[in-house]
């Protein structure tokens, strides 16, 4: 649907090269706004925004947001962060200043320009939790020097920068909770759950799970978070959030493995392996409060999901490596 051109935003998505962004970017070009992606390509690939190549409303700028920028925009998404355990502990200094000297420069931005400003924080706030399902008033069970915590704790910094420039300076803040996202253009080495049982269970490789299995996450279809993400930006001006934006269909990691191993006619064996350091035992968010306040909430079945999920798999999946 293409607005009138007197409602064309030009938009800022920073990551946008990445799984979430590029899906983020494809639904407002749609909407026919202008878009700009900002992206150090540290994660993220063109291959997800090549068939934008020449849009003529699209423009890619590499860059990293822990240095300053200068753009002029009308709305901004901060979405760059790596977001999977191996990627985000690769070089987990740079993840930190990525979440909070990168939140500074695009929240100084937003103070210029005088623009709305929406973070893409996540379920990891709450660490491993011990209230459950996790809502927005939970404060976490965070470990502030593990090795998730570059990425835990660096998500809560931005957190507090949102807010002490909506405190502070009056900011249009917007914060969206994600929990555990999935859907084509995820990196199929991203060590994420469901990247890597579909890419063994194609493959014929043992599917690893960590742990007993038992452990459990709510996976939500990206079509539904880009809907959640679009709305709350959206929403009125004092809406801030924090919101959770996730599916509360909550399954265990072998639920989850006997599904992908059945849609896919796997013969792929089952290998245990140890349980990474603080990782949650359980994750489902509680999303009342976007039910409620955006009158959002997830309509795509983990088995629908999970089906568009491997067809993009098969088709984009390198024989190995
Ligand atoms: P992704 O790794 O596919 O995308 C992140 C993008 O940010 C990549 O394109 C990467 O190159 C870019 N980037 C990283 N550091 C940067 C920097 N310093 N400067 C500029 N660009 C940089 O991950 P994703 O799954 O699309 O996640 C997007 C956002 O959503 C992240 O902020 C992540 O923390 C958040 N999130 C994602 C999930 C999920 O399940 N996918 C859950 C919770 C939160
Ligand atoms: N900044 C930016 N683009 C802008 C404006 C600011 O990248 O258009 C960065 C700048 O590097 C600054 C940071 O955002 O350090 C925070 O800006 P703010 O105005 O809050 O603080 P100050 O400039 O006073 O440090
Ligand atoms: N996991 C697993 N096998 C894998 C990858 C992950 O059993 O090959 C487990 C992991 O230990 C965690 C859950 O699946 O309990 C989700 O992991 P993921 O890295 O996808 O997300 P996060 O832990 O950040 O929620």
């Amino acid at each position: 649907m293409t607005r009138l051109h007197e409602s064309r935003k030009r938009i800022l998505v920073t990551g946008g090269a990445g799984f979430l962004g590029s899906h983020l970017i494809d639904r407002l070009l749609d909407q026919g706004h202008e878009l700009l992606c900002v992206d150090n390509l540290f994660t993220g690939t063109k291959r997800n925004i090549d068939h934008l190549h020449n849009h003529p409303r699209f423009e890619f700028m590499r860059h990293d947001i822990t240095l300053p920028l200068y753009v002029e925009v009308d709305e901004i998404y901060n979405l760059a962060c790596p977001a999977s355990p191996i990627h985000y502990q690769y070089d987990p200094v740079q993840t930190t200043k990525t979440s909070v000297h990168g939140a500074i420069n695009m929240l100084g931005l937003a103070k210029r320009l005088k623009c709305r400003i929406l973070q893409a924080s996540t379920s990891e706030v709450y660490g491993d939790p011990s209230v459950h399902p996790q809502s927005e008033s939970y404060w976490g069970n965070v470990n502030p020097i593990g090795p998730r915590s570059c990425y835990d704790e660096g998500k809560r910094c931005a957190e507090t920068l949102f807010f002490d420039y909506h405190r502070q300076h009056a900011l249009d803040i917007k914060v969206a909770r994600i929990f555990n996202t999935y859907g084509p253009r995820m990196h199929h080495a991203d060590g994420r759950v469901v990247s890597n049982l579909i890419t063994q269970a194609l493959r014929g490789d043992p599917i690893t799970i960590y742990g007993n299995g038992e452990q459990t996450r709510s996976f939500c279809y990206v079509d539904d978070l880009i809907d959640g993400l679009i709305q709350l930006m959206e929403s009125d001006r004092k809406v801030t959030g924090p919101i959770n934006l996730g599916n509360p269909a909550e399954f265990t990691v072998r639920e989850l493995a006997n599904k992908i191993l059945v849609m896919t006619n796997s013969t792929s064996e089952w290998v245990e392996l140890p349980l990474p350091q603080d990782d949650p035992k359980r994750r489902r968010p509680n999303i009342e409060k976007a039910q409620e306040v955006l009158g959002w909430q997830p309509t795509v079945s983990l088995d629908e999901g999970l089906g568009k999920t491997i067809d993009f798999f098969k088709t984009r999946l390198p024989k190995t490596g």
